[in-house]
């Protein structure tokens, strides 16, 4: 949960994940949908897939248990090289090294390292392994982190004591980077790759019983969630495309009720997203929806985990409303 999400947003919602999967079998016998309804507002999705695909091996493993060999925790959907040697360290006291971020920047310092070694690579991971200490590995990586977070910040390391509280820190004598006076330069920047903009419309289509309309969204990003209609924007002729293509033909959208509510963005990734935000009225035919499709009120869309994007259409919709009075 605190790979892409501050530690306040975090912090409550994990008493509650833990409280509605207590273990790994819990996790993994509960439905995808549950799963996320439980992860919504954190953003990142696919971690919550990942995470209960996780659960669903280790459940299957003898006894149920988190395997102690990194080969076998790596295997594991969800566990890369970083949350293997996390949880073996700390859990199991094995010595493996950690390299997160904050360790790498600690060690780009400690040993002037240049690109690409400024980055968690194969020579940062040789350091920190050869560093770590085997009769407290758990503590040593936690010691790392922290050292990262709190001392070697990544403007303003406190090498020295500065009054703030946060220094000296207590591996300065042994820093290649702070002998150097050059602390500014290490990690190496890496370029940002340059932001891909992308634009599409999002339509909030109510029935007369102001039910939402959503389906398991098909869309390249957030797949699989239940979203209002969301369709590619790729000619811009206002008015032109203002129809949601691709429903299935028993949701016949009232053309007259719709209109444009704002806009808003987005950010995932690498992807700027920008959304037009249409609302307006649809009929639904008889008898059961397709399985893609729900007919949700307000209450019930909290049930199915409410994303960002779905939480700032829905602030565009009501701003829309005030402004009509
Ligand atoms: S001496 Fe300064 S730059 Fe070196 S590890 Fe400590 S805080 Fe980071």
């Amino acid at each position: 949960m605190l790979q892409q999400t501050r530690v306040e947003t975090v912090r409550p919602r994990y008493s509650a994940f833990l409280a509605a999967f207590p273990t790994p079998a819990a996790l993994a016998a509960a439905r995808e949908e549950t799963v996320l309804a439980h992860w919504s507002g954190l953003g990142y999705y696919a971690r919550a897939r990942r995470l209960r695909s996780g659960a669903s091996v280790v459940a299957e493993r003898p006894g149920g248990a988190f395997p102690r060999d990194p080969a076998a925790a790596r295997a594991i959907p969800g566990i890369g090289p970083y949350t293997a040697a996390a949880v073996l360290s700390i859990s199991f006291d094995l010595p493996y090294a950690v390299v997160d971020g904050n360790v790498a920047r600690v060690l780009a310092r400690l040993y002037c390292l240049e690109p690409p070694h400024d980055r968690p690579g194969a020579r940062a991971r040789m350091l920190a392994q050869a560093l770590l200490d085997p009769a407290h590995p758990g503590d040593h990586n936690q010691a790392m982190m922290e050292l990262g977070a709190l001392v070697c910040l990544p403007t303003g390391p406190a090498c020295t004591a500065t009054g703030t509280g946060r220094g000296p820190c207590p591996v300065a004598e042994y820093c290649r980077a702070h002998a150097a006076g050059m602390t500014h330069r290490y990690p190496a920047r890496r370029s940002r790759p340059t932001p891909v903009k992308v634009q599409a419309r999002l339509f909030l289509l109510r029935d007369r019983k102001g039910r939402l309309l959503v389906e398991k969204n098909h869309w390249q990003f957030l797949p699989r969630l239940w979203l209002p209609v969301i369709r590619p924007e790729t000619i811009d002729v206002p008015g032109a495309l203002d129809v949601p293509a691709a429903l299935p033909a028993r949701f016949r959208v009232r053309v007259d009720s719709l209109c444009e509510a704002g806009r808003v963005e987005h950010t995932i990734t690498n992807h700027r997203i920008r959304l037009r935000v249409f609302t307006g009225l649809v009929d639904s035919g008889p008898g059961p929806l397709p399985g893609e499709y729900l007919l949700v009120t307000d209450a019930e869309l909290a049930g199915l985990g409410r994303s960002s994007i779905l939480e700032k259409a829905l602030r565009a919709e009501h701003a829309a409303a005030a402004r009509r009075g």
